[in-house]
């Protein structure tokens, strides 16, 4: 471990963005956050916006803040903000509601694109739980069929009835990224739209929506992006089909003229006809920190900063040398987000042993699947020592269980 801890100091003072841990609220050492791929941490810029919007522009500036304090603006301005870290143009997101109602409007608008020659939904079998649901319930009511397959057969079932393919660019469980340069291309090919569910690589990897041509996108505010405890999320609508995009929940506020109180419904012209309601204020004004907060760091350096971590976290596990520890989540960098995953027979015990000691990771269990130690490397939060740390923490609660046994 010695020469693993040599290494985690040269990696740190030689990465750009070293200074960045500094920027939030953290759990004081020895204690090591790695959960911010459920919940980010609190930037440290976070509570005095929160407290401005409060005192000042509820308190004092009241109805007209709505023009005066840009809260009527609020929704795009932050998703220009957030549109460069995941490789979008101006203009195509946009801050709202959750992913899964996200999810439902991006599926429904979608589908009806498609048209009726396309009546299918495919996805993999095993994404995340809201992901699944949200689609069979879109597909009930658009009259559609999903299609939920294994991971390794997905592409190979796009065919010429498939309106969308959904897909979460990185695994909720083993961290595993798709290749969105070849999920897009296969996509594509198969005159199939691509919706993109990027909660765990918004704001930690390189996205690439206009790079890679993918039609439509959503993303979670509160796991990297650090918005605060259900924090509003974001929707992307590639500019081809933004004028002929006809999303299901057709409120005022995505109206062309909201304040024209006209009786029939006329969509925004642009990506605010993505928007249904009034939006959360207070919630905006948290997420629109937590967004600064991660975008003063170009995403590039963001992602490999991620890499690094991950990297040495493997290596430092490998040196444990603990023929029951799987590691499942992809060795290959390129291949993987911001997390790293252990499959162990006592993941659960594992797990609570770190967490009697700070270390806070979390346990991921699905029915027919084995449990997993999930480390979520937030790479803005955390430095390398930690990661040589966390795995020392893994082989001390395997020598404490092993000596338990005995
Ligand atoms: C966290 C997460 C969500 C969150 O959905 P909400 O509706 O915003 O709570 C959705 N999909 C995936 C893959 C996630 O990891």
């Amino acid at each position: 471990m010695a020469e693993l801890r040599a290494e985690a100091e040269r990696r740190e003072a030689a990465c750009p963005l070293s200074g960045f841990p500094a920027r939030f609220h953290l759990p004081a050492p020895p204690a090591i956050y790695l959960d911010g791929n459920s919940l980010g941490p609190l930037p440290r810029q976070t509570a005095a916006r929160l407290q401005a919007v409060v005192e000042r522009d509820w308190g004092e500036g009241l109805i007209g803040s709505w023009k005066d304090a840009g809260w009527l603006a609020a929704p795009t301005r932050i998703g220009d903000r957030i549109a460069p870290l995941v490789g979008a143009p101006p203009g195509t997101v946009i801050a709202c509601d959750s992913v899964s109602v996200n999810l439902f409007r991006l599926l429904v608008a979608g589908l009806r694109r498609a048209g009726p020659g396309r009546p299918v939904v495919l996805m993999e079998a095993d994404d995340f739980p809201t992901d699944r649901h949200i689609a069979e319930a879109a597909c009930r009511m658009a009259g559609a069929a999903l299609k939920a397959v294994p991971r390794g057969e997905l592409l190979a079932a796009l065919g010429p009835e498939v309106a969308v393919l959904l897909l979460s660019h990185v695994h909720y469980r083993t961290g595993a990224a798709w290749s969105l340069a070849e999920a897009g291309a296969a996509a594509r090919a198969a005159g199939a739209l691509t919706l993109l569910d990027l909660s765990h690589s918004a704001g930690v990897l390189e996205v690439g929506l206009e790079a890679h041509g993918i039609d439509l996108a959503t993303g979670c505010g509160y796991k990297f992006l650090c918005g605060g405890s259900g924090a509003p999320a974001f929707a992307f609508v590639a500019p081809r089909h933004l004028e002929a995009l006809d999303q299901p929940l057709a409120g005022w506020m995505g109206h062309a003229a909201p304040f024209a109180f006209e009786a029939g419904y006329r969509p925004d012209p642009g990506i605010r006809r993505l928007l249904a309601g009034t939006p959360p204020i207070l919630a905006m004004a948290a997420l629109e920190a937590g967004v600064a907060t991660v975008a003063e760091a170009p995403i590039e350096a963001i992602a490999a900063r991620a890499r690094s971590l991950t990297g040495l976290l493997v290596d430092a596990l490998d040196a444990l040398d603990e023929p029951g520890l799987l590691i499942v989540t992809p060795r290959d960098p390129q291949a993987r987000g911001a997390q790293i995953s252990l499959a162990h027979p006592r993941a659960r015990e594992i797990h609570d042993r770190l967490l009697a000691r700070g270390i806070t990771g979390d346990l991921r269990t699905a029915p027919g699947a084995p449990h997993l130690v999930r480390l979520g490397v937030s790479p803005l939060t955390l430095t390398h020592m930690q990661m040589v740390e966390a795995a020392a923490a893994v082989g001390e609660a395997l020598a404490q269980l092993r000596r338990v046994a005995a």
